[in-house]
């Protein structure tokens, strides 16, 4: 079915059916998703925002369209969850093909064999040559959580170590363990106990190599919580939220090390680098960290609510019978969809495409680096770039030139996100599914909007 050229169009296909073109028809919003964006003020508190004005009716490839018959092009695969591209046919056909038989009966009651093939598939892909097991969950932060239950559990211990710049997620522990306040942590508190942080390597703003910056986090570990009190500490190999921060090399294994010889359980969240965003199947990968705990989810399942905790056999093994779970946990509609996914990831050069995603995006954002100061630092590994803006005198975050460039874009109908401690980030997380001609034309909107500002 063609995108009709009316005003009233007709739903298109979903998937690769869809049209690859930006194509905009009215200003954004257009009046349908202006009513439908109206009634969200009405019925959706305003603490749940939005960053593109538009209400989507259907998306694939690299293209999101909205109510009104708009094409927008894709940069953040609503939130580095749509890797293998939206409405993927093969995880579309899963999901219906499970819908069609059973939808639920809850693990814990009984359990059924797609959940442990997603477990086993986990626990095979994860870096690491020794025995694990993985349990699932419905978000990110659930998994969060119960890697810490888990850590705990297996040491004995309380203590908590997260990163500056950290982002693990919004309920009351994982907010905890996330760095920066607005708006994630503003007024919600108290927050959970237990919860230490330390300084990250950020090798754009200390300029230290990662065995200095590793030192520095571990003097302060020992000498603020003690390494015998400590059950965990907790790391994005690339910061997500945080502003996509990569550490300088040597710093993730000096601090696996550190946890190693210090019966510290270590725990990479790879929550938004999992599942072939980086270019590796994992980001710890990169790095050649080989975690005791890896928690997931985004990428994992085309878009269905899915997460992970998979680790070290003995580590896993230390909860009491009944001490995990949860209602909802590995259900067989999202478990379908994970298993067709890591198919794909598997099986379609979804990891080699990242790399060339990768390479085409820091090509032209070096480019527009060399020519414009006001790009600081262009980082990150495959399909998880980012720009980091500032003044070009003196390296202070330019948030606002950040949100202008990330505003002008989106009107144009490229869907590009921000982040960043400073809110001075723009980050590149397209699905992989989209095409090179798509993502130029994404890359020169925001180098004409950058130009403009
Ligand atoms: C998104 C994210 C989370 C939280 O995941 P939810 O599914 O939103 O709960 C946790 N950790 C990282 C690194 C993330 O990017």
């Amino acid at each position: 079915m063609a995108l009709l050229d009316t005003d009233a169009p007709a739903l298109p296909l979903g998937g690769p059916g869809l049209p690859q073109e930006r194509r905009l028809i009215t200003d954004l919003p257009g009046p349908r998703s202006a009513e439908i964006l109206a009634r969200k003020a009405d019925a959706v508190p305003a603490g749940v925002g939005h960053t593109v004005p538009v209400a989507a009716v259907a998306a694939g490839g690299g293209i999101v369209v909205d109510a009104d018959g708009n094409s927008l092009i894709d940069l953040g695969s609503g939130i580095a969850v749509t890797t293998v591209g939206n409405a993927h046919p093969k995880i579309a056909a899963a999901v219906a093909a499970q819908a069609a038989q059973f939808t639920h009966t809850c693990f814990m009651i009984s359990p059924y064999e797609s959940y442990i093939a997603v477990a086993e598939a986990l626990n095979r892909l994860t870096p690491g040559d020794f025995a694990k097991k993985s349990a699932l969950f419905n978000s990110g932060a659930e998994a969060v959580e119960n890697a810490i239950k888990i850590a705990r559990k297996h040491t004995g211990r309380q203590a908590v170590v997260a990163f500056d710049h950290g982002y693990h997620g919004r309920t009351n522990l994982t907010m905890a363990l996330t760095a920066k306040s607005m708006p994630y942590k503003s007024g919600f508190g108290p927050f959970a106990p237990e919860v230490y942080r330390a300084p990250m390597s950020y090798p754009f703003r200390d300029g230290l190599a990662g065995s200095e910056a590793a030192a520095r986090a571990i003097l302060q570990i020992e000498k603020q919580i003690g390494a015998d009190n400590l059950a965990a500490i907790i790391i994005e190999p690339i910061q997500g939220e945080g502003g996509f921060v990569v550490p300088a090399d040597g710093f993730l294994p000096a601090l696996s090390e550190w946890c190693t010889a210090n019966g510290v359980v270590f725990i990479a969240d790879e929550v938004q680098t999992g599942f072939a965003r980086t270019g590796h199947m994992f980001a710890s990968e990169i790095f050649g960290v080989e975690p005791d705990l890896i928690t997931t989810a985004k990428g994992i399942a085309g878009g269905l609510p899915l997460a992970a905790v998979t680790g070290r056999a003995e580590v896993m093994d230390a909860s009491h019978a009944g001490g995990l779970g949860g209602t909802y946990g590995g259900n067989p509609i999202a478990c379908a969809a994970a298993l067709a996914a890591i198919d794909v990831f598997e099986n379609d050069g979804v990891i080699e495409r990242a790399q060339q995603i990768g390479r085409l995006l820091s090509d032209r954002l070096r480019a527009m680096q060399a020519a414009d100061p006001r790009i600081g630092d262009v980082r990150g590994h495959g399909a998880m770039i980012a720009a980091e803006f500032v003044d070009p005198q003196t390296n202070a975050p330019d948030a606002a030139l950040t949100a202008a460039v990330a505003k002008a874009a989106i009107a144009q109908g490229v869907i590009v996100l921000t982040c960043g401690t400073y809110g001075n980030v723009i980050r590149f997380l397209p699905p992989l599914s989209i095409g090179d001609e798509l993502l130029n034309e994404g890359i020169d909107i925001i180098a004409a909007a950058l130009a403009a500002s």
